[in-house]
């Protein structure tokens, strides 16, 4: 069960512009009562990016609305676009482009940082922790980078760290519940 570890790993919807409900598609299913592409606007959303059947999301058939999390990507995401001129995605095609690119990349490393935060958390973690803290602010800076219109570093090698990171983690957390080996702090 995920767990909120910071701040801006809580997602906001009143503070985003209904990315998720635009950036993203789904199809028609048992979650979603309609189908809908990458880049189309949902039927439902309203003009102040709200959505009009927000309260009743699961007996409508949008079941799917209610587990999505973007771990905060679609507020951070809005708030550095307003912060760089504008974060209204129906009045510019460019920030439209760029603000529906960087959901899905910036969700996933907000889920790497989830990850960290949940690793760091673990006594077994010990010498790791170093590590984990530098993995930390680095996908802190991607993210931040990402969120924020222009050029930003590609993901897949932080991603793939990060992976190897969350191994030895791992590793270290299933030896300590297997009985004696490594112990907090080693
Ligand atoms: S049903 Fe509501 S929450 Fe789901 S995509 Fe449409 S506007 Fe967004």
């Amino acid at each position: 069960m995920r767990r909120d570890t910071t701040p801006t790993l809580r997602a906001d919807c009143s503070a985003c512009v209904g990315l998720w409900c635009a950036a993203l598609g789904f199809s028609r299913s048992a979650d979603f009562a309609h189908d809908k592409t990458s880049g189309e606007e949902c039927v439902h959303l309203e003009v102040a990016f709200t959505c009009a059947i927000h309260d009743r999301l699961r007996s409508a058939g949008y079941r799917g609305c209610t587990s999505y999390d973007c771990l905060g990507a679609g507020q951070r995401i809005t708030a550095a676009f307003a912060a760089a001129g504008g974060a209204d995605w129906r009045a510019s095609a460019a920030t439209r482009r760029g603000m529906f690119a960087a959901l899905p990349v910036v969700a996933g490393l907000h889920e790497l940082l989830w990850y960290l935060a949940e690793a760091g958390e673990h006594p077994e973690a010990g010498a790791l922790r170093g590590e984990i803290a530098a993995a930390r602010t680095r996908v802190e800076g991607l993210a931040a980078a990402h969120a924020s219109p222009g050029d930003a570093d590609d993901v897949a090698g932080t991603r793939a760290d990060v992976a190897e990171l969350l191994r030895r983690v791992s590793e270290r957390v299933r030896a300590g519940w297997a009985g004696p080996g490594l112990r907090p702090g080693q």
